[in-house]
């Protein structure tokens, strides 16, 4: 009797697990099944109000976003945050993102083990409304030093200098792979307001000028790929076939707007006349000052080029000019030529390119332009391809290489600039994308051998490049010079003019 007591128990307990755990199976899977992640179709508008707070040791920024969907969602749907993470050399700019928050609402914040991808469940309503604060990690204003302090977001209590990447949270959805993706081509509204800013400031940025209120339709990759600049300055303007192109400085900076207007006028004339290409609504090219120092770089965003540069170098100085050419020039040469995965090409041609225009307009002499390529050579020699700068040395003698080449084989007839305008024609058909073969095949059609050889030796299998002995006409001469570098001995090409011949 006792015996069947427990087995009577024992049966009734199974039976009690095994419901439970069917029914802890069936919902888990439910749960699984319906879990849904919300992604660009599931999005409205997105609406961005951003309000300066201006404290006594530094200046911050609220930003309220919030997400309006087209449906109200199911509670088991989930929303992907991506926080500012990296742009170039600065890295953790989640650091200088704060009090991230749900505002009123039953809704929470999943931190996942990536710091800059949080997960928002339990969304009940379909706005979401989401607070932070944008904070200025850069400590030494007046003597900031390399990318990873300019790339961050720059609030001082006369201006601000963000980029997307550095201060934009966005919602992020993923696909197949578990790859998270923002959708890379379609456009999305997106509102953008400055509130309470000091009345005296100025707003410029990718999108426009003057409007502290901007209504876009935009994809996130654009709106993220771009200049966002206010605060007490002048906006200087010139046009270039009745498209403006406006100027800004920030900053007390020693340079003079005239120098700027000048330099960035024969930039923007030049380089639009090379690609015949004029058609660009708005556009804005920024200086931010990086105070004492010595130091330069530049880069290129949504319909701006944006540049910075330390107090002590003037806007005249060699560094200037190449920087304003070099970041105007990767409108074309990266913005409508895709060659991320060739930066020999991005970055070298683009080198080549920017020494070319500023010698044309003027702006350098032809014995500071040999000086320049004199360097370029040392610079090539003497370093490893490992180094970042590498590929902007090695395309660099190549783009003299090949024009040299394309020169001396069709009589003077064909250059380099005809394969650009070749390769811009292409890689529209082919989605901005260009490869090593594509640019071989261009190449092809002007001379037979094409430059496949160079491929193989300069870029697969990293040989030492020989710059052609004509490239700088028949002026100049190749010679070679001995370099100690410690204990290291380089032998380094060197153009050097010909002797005159002496005259009786
Ligand atoms: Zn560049």
């Amino acid at each position: 009797m006792k015996k069947s007591f427990q087995h009577v128990i024992l049966i009734f307990f199974s039976i009690i697990f095994c419901i439970t755990f069917t029914t802890y199976i069936n919902s888990s899977l439910l749960y699984k099944n319906h879990q849904k992640v919300i992604n660009f179709y599931d999005i409205k508008k997105l609406e961005y109000i951003i309000e300066p707070k201006f404290e006594k040791n530094s200046t911050k920024l609220n930003v309220d976003l919030y997400i309006e969907l087209k449906n109200k969602p199911n509670i088991l749907n989930m929303l992907y945050l991506h926080i500012p993470n990296k742009f170039g050399f600065a890295e953790n700019l989640h650091r200088d993102i704060k009090n991230l928050n749900i505002v009123e609402s039953e809704a929470i914040i999943v931190h996942t083990n990536e710091p800059y991808t949080k997960i928002i469940k339990n969304i009940l309503t379909n706005i979401i409304h989401i607070n932070y604060t944008v904070t200025c990690s850069v400590k030494n204003l007046k003597n900031m030093n390399g990318q990873n302090d300019y790339y961050r977001p720059i609030l001082t209590k006369n201006y601000f200098h963000l980029i997307g990447y550095n201060f934009i949270v966005f919602p992020c959805w993923k696909y197949e792979n578990q790859k998270r993706y923002y959708t890379e081509n379609d456009n999305l509204n997106i509102i953008l307001k400055w509130k309470n800013m000091p009345t005296n400031w100025k707003f410029a940025n990718s999108h426009g000028i003057n409007n502290p209120e901007q209504n876009l339709f935009i994809s996130i990759s654009n709106f993220i790929y771009s200049i966002y600049i206010a605060g007490d300055f002048i906006i200087k303007k010139f046009t270039c076939k009745n498209y403006p192109v406006f100027l800004v400085m920030l900053g007390k900076s020693s340079f003079q707007y005239k120098e700027f207007v000048e330099i960035a006028k024969k930039a923007i004339n030049t380089q639009r006349e090379f690609w015949n290409d004029y058609n660009f609504p708005h556009f804005l090219i920024t200086i931010l000052p990086l105070g004492k120092n010595h130091n330069y770089g530049g880069v290129s965003l949504l319909n701006s080029s944006v540049i910075f540069l330390g107090e002590k170098k003037e806007l005249k100085s060699i560094d200037s000019i190449y920087c304003i050419n070099h970041e105007c020039f990767h409108t074309w040469n990266k913005g409508k030529i895709a060659n991320y995965t060739l930066p020999w090409f991005s970055e070298g041609f683009t080198d080549y390119y920017a020494y070319n225009f500023a010698l044309n307009t003027k702006l350098l002499t032809f014995h500071q332009y040999i000086n320049i390529y004199n360097k370029t050579l040392y610079n090539l020699y003497i370093s490893s391809f490992k180094d970042e700068k590498f590929p902007y040395y090695l395309g660099h003698v190549l783009a003299h290489n090949w024009n040299s080449k394309i020169k001396n084989k069709t009589n003077g007839k064909f250059s380099l600039d005809n394969i650009m305008h070749d390769i811009i024609n292409k890689s529209k058909n082919n989605n901005k994308k260009i490869t090593t073969k594509l640019i071989n095949d261009i190449i092809k059609n002007y001379i037979k051998e094409g430059i496949n050889e160079d491929i193989k030796k300069y870029i697969e299998k990293k040989q030492t490049i020989i710059p052609d002995k004509n490239a700088l006409g028949s002026c100049y001469t190749l010679n070679w010079i001995k370099i100690k570098k410690g204990n290291k001995e380089f032998d380094i090409p060197q153009y050097i003019l010909k002797s005159n011949p002496l005259i009786y």
